[in-house]
């Protein structure tokens, strides 16, 4: 496919924001059981501040997790807190109430490969049993309130980011603007991202540049199979990302994102496998600037 190999991101003059939806899509009913990262997207867009909540309770898990164990939680009325699994607890001294019902999460599981009748020898051989992971949704976690027994304290977790490490570790360069043409205010070419001085917003602009690079939208001669992605898709990807790295991190500009991502869907609904890549890309991100001590 022939991606386009450089996105700018330009500035804009509309100023009004768009309100936060008032028919967010039913999260928590079968939709979200099955895991429905556009109804957790949607979620996301609703009530940003559940993304720094639910990160301050869950940083050990994905951030699809996390948004998964927050929207699960609140559907129960309880608080975001801890969550771990029944021998987790058990270890801490802690036992699950009778009656609690567990939280859904995805978790790798083991699949067994079917053995296909001409694949080569070397594939049949290939990992005793052959087996793959998958990720299904387990209901196997509890929250600290669903438990009782000995005292237990959260440890409390600021989410923290360096922008220099997270590039090193996702080889990506950040150079000097030289294209100070009209009113760009950044753009991604390959596996290098520059930002405008006069961006307002930087941190939200890198976010977003780092997004097309890390989701593949500038690599040159993509081997994807589909057509090529549209460019709402695309900048809708982006921005969704960079809207949850802002929400995470509670930076500025988190209304400005979300109005992006609404105005580049206009109205469409982003599709599904777009939902879970900007989870996905996020999560990536936010892991590669943090230090490994964390
Ligand atoms: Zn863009």
């Amino acid at each position: 496919m022939n991606a386009p190999a450089t996105h700018t991101t330009s500035n804009t003059t509309e100023a009004q924001f768009l309100a936060p939806e008032t028919h967010p899509r039913a999260v928590g009913n079968q939709d979200q059981q099955q895991g429905d990262m556009t109804a957790l997207l949607q979620e996301v867009l609703t009530r940003p501040g559940v993304v720094n909540a639910a990160y301050r309770a869950f940083h050990n898990y994905s951030l699809g997790n996390q948004m998964l164990a927050a929207v699960q939680l609140g559907i129960k009325g309880l608080p975001l807190s801890p969550i771990a699994s029944f021998n987790a607890w058990r270890v801490k001294g802690r036992f699950v109430k009778t009656g609690e019902k567990a939280i859904s999460l995805f978790m790798p599981v083991s699949v067994k490969r079917r053995a296909a009748k001409d694949a080569p020898a070397t594939d049949a051989e290939s990992g005793e049993g052959g087996t793959y992971s998958v990720y299904m949704l387990r209901p196997n976690w509890f929250s600290l309130e669903q438990t009782e027994g000995e005292d237990f304290v959260p440890e409390l977790v600021v989410p923290q980011w360096d922008a220099a490490l997270a590039m090193t570790a996702l080889d990506i360069t950040e150079e000097p603007f030289e294209q100070l043409l009209g009113n760009r205010l950044g753009y991604a070419i390959r596996r290098t991202i520059d930002i405008s001085p006069l961006n307002p917003l930087k941190h939200k602009t890198r976010f977003h540049e780092m997004a097309h690079v890390v989701l593949g939208h500038t690599t040159e001669g993509d081997m994807s199979d589909g057509p090529e992605t549209a460019r709402h898709i695309v900048e809708a990807e982006a921005e969704g990302v960079a809207y949850i790295l802002c929400t995470l991190l509670d930076l500025p500009g988190q209304a400005e994102s979300r109005y992006f991502v609404q105005r580049w869907l206009d109205g469409r609904e982003l599709p599904e496998k777009s939902a879970k890549k900007i989870f996905g890309v996020a999560d990536r991100i936010m892991k590669a600037g943090q230090s490994v001590t964390q």
